[in-house]
């Protein structure tokens, strides 16, 4: 029989915000969840809809994505475009801030979906 592993599984070492939101220990207004991701309102919204969809597993950002995530990715842009047509939006934008340069403050991968209202173009 193998020993038990004493490592803390992934899930457990995931300390962000996003990470206790998965395991329930924080509540979020959920639109949408499935086996491979979870999407939730923004607590602070840059628009009337947005919503950031996360994955299930802890990936800090798009930077540290391999192959072994391509299904994921594209599952997650997916979703991001199911939950606006679920918010009845005919124009969205989907953000990924990736390192603290790009603006990220929370270090599990996530979608911003954003909509509602007229977006400027380019970004901040
Ligand atoms: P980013 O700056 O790209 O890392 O985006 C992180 C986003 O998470 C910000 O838009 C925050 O407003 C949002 N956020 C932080 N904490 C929570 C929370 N508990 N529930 C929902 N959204 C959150």
């Amino acid at each position: 029989m193998p020993e038990p592993s004493s490592e803390p599984s992934p899930e457990l070492v995931n300390d962000t915000i996003f990470g206790r939101i998965l395991r329930g220990e924080i509540p979020c207004d959920q639109v949408y969840a499935d086996e491979r991701c979870l999407a939730f309102r923004d607590v602070v919204p840059q628009a009337p809809v947005h919503i950031l969809v996360i994955p299930r597993e802890h990936l800090v950002s798009l930077a540290e994505a391999s192959e072994q995530h391509e299904q994921l990715l594209g599952h997650l842009l997916l979703v991001a475009a199911r939950v606006a047509q679920q918010e009845g939006l005919e124009g969205f934008r989907t953000v990924i801030n990736s390192g603290a340069e790009a603006g990220q403050t929370v270090f599990h991968l996530h979608v911003h979906v954003i909509g509602g209202r007229s977006l400027a173009w380019p970004p901040g």
